[in-house]
């Protein structure tokens, strides 16, 4: 852990209640609970990181974490409703219903290597190495990431205190990390996605000098655990910023990091691939600020679609069938990203299946595609074929059709798919798309699409 005294002030700045902005009105009843608590305890007691950064930009923060110079131990001596958590470092959770605010016991300037899993166990039996455990809020407020993350307010008189610049970088929305950019970055790479989050969700511009560091630096999240990254995907993609997220990633060289071969298929971007990509993003955006449930599976199968495509036509052209080619390459792609990614099986099976599934749309008569109309995971391979289409990477006619389908009654739908006479004459068949068509990943030209 390096130190960084120079770009930091060794005594905060303390910003009095009269000088900023945030007020107790906008910071959670539980939370104001706790602070109360502890500083009537006798104890130090802040509010700190996202939500005091939050509340300056008048966002309504996620949740609201608590630092304090009393000990775990006595954190829960304070509560009933306290656990414990963690093994080394030791953070006490505060449950009031759903709501759960967590304590932190300021951290000391430890190494990193003592916060490794092999060093958690003798540090339990060791006071000594406990005093180097936890420290001051002067220790604590440099392991942090970015200045706009290492503001403290304090319930005691409602000032902000503020070490690093952070009030400043945060009216100025710069996002800046606390320290020596390459050092902070390498002790922990995953700083750099979050650097790529805070950018996207606050709109702060990231400072031109760490900026600059990121593209070379990209290559040390090779390192780090598969499940982080599997964390940081979902904040990155799940919150509401997909789309803004995946431009900041394609930007600062980390898109390519997590997604090799979608970034080998974008290659440079800009054309209608990047559209296709993008489409999607803006579409889970969209879910998300309308309180609509979003699944990573989605997301994870529209990065896989085009290189699984890709894999699949070359292994068609040696003489395997589409079905065969189509889930031999979705198998072997999401293979390949679970050795980067740790998707949990509960998201990476389905999202192979909608990859393989995207076969039988081209199969428009018998009983297998009334089997697939009504079968679990047609609706996401159906949306997924939607955003192929509106991206001219399938056929127009064909998901159009497919839309029809789904909104005529059972006895037609069984007709349209000629399992039953159309009888009257009333039959919409002549609308049917004529011809299948294999899966392909690059953008058609639109000229020789079936359209009925
Ligand atoms: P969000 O709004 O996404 O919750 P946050 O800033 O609260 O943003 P968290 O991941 O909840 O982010 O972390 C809480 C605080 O812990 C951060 O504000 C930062 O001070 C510190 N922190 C978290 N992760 C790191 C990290 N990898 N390196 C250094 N400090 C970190
Ligand atoms: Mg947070």
């Amino acid at each position: 852990m390096t130190v960084p005294t120079q770009s930091g002030r060794p005594t905060p700045q303390i910003i009095p209640r009269s000088e900023h902005n945030i007020s107790r009105a906008h910071i959670s009843k539980s939370a104001l609970k706790v602070l109360y608590r502890l500083k009537d305890a006798g104890y130090q007691a802040f509010l700190v990181g996202g939500s005091v950064r939050d509340l300056l930009l008048e966002r309504e923060p996620k949740d609201f974490d608590v630092a304090t110079n009393a000990l775990p131990e006595e954190v829960r001596a304070l509560f009933g409703n306290c656990r414990l958590i963690g093994r080394r470092f030791r953070l006490a959770h505060v449950r009031f219903g759903r709501e759960v605010i967590e304590v932190a016991t300021f951290r000391g300037l430890g190494t990193e290597e003592e916060d490794s899993e092999g060093r958690e166990v003798s540090a339990e039996t060791g006071r000594l190495l406990r005093d180097n455990v936890y420290g001051g809020i002067e220790e604590d407020v440099w392991r942090r990431d970015f200045t706009a993350n290492s503001l403290y307010y304090n319930i005691a008189d409602f000032s902000i205190w503020d070490f690093t610049g952070g009030v400043a970088d945060v009216q100025a929305r710069r996002l800046r990390i606390i320290g020596e950019p390459e050092a902070r970055f390498r002790e922990d790479p995953v700083r750099m996605l979050r650097a790529a989050r805070f950018a996207a969700k606050l709109d702060f511009e990231i400072d031109a000098g760490m900026a600059a560091l990121i593209p070379g630096l990209a290559h040390l999240l090779d390192g780090v655990p598969t499940a982080r990254l599997f964390d940081e995907f979902q904040k990155l993609f799940q919150g509401g910023h997909a789309l803004e997220g995946y431009r900041q990633l394609r930007r600062h060289g980390l898109f390519r990091q997590l997604f090799p071969a979608t970034a080998e298929w974008l290659g440079p971007g800009g054309d209608a691939r990047e559209h296709f990509l993008e489409a999607a993003l803006a579409n889970t955006d969209a879910r998300v600020a309308d309180g609509r449930p979003v699944t990573p599976m989605f997301l994870l199968g529209v990065f896989l679609w085009g290189p699984v495509a890709d894999r699949a036509a070359a292994l068609a052209e040696g003489g395997m069938s589409d079905f065969q080619a189509l889930a031999l390459a979705a198998a072997e792609l999401s293979r390949e990203l679970a050795e980067r990614i740790a998707v949990p099986k509960r998201f990476s099976i389905p999202m192979r299946e909608m990859l393989q599934l995207q076969v039988r749309f081209d199969k428009t008569r018998g009983a297998r595609a009334l089997v697939f109309l009504q079968s679990e995971r047609f609706r996401a391979a159906y949306d997924l074929l939607l955003l192929r289409a509106a991206a001219g990477n399938a056929d127009k006619g064909l998901a159009e059709w497919w839309t029809r389908l789904q909104s005529l009654s059972p006895g037609e739908q069984r007709r349209e798919l000629g399992l039953e006479r159309a009888g009257e004459g009333k039959g919409s068949s002549r609308r049917r798309p004529g011809r299948r068509r294999p899966a392909r990943s690059a953008p058609a030209a639109q000229g020789d699409q079936p359209l009925a």
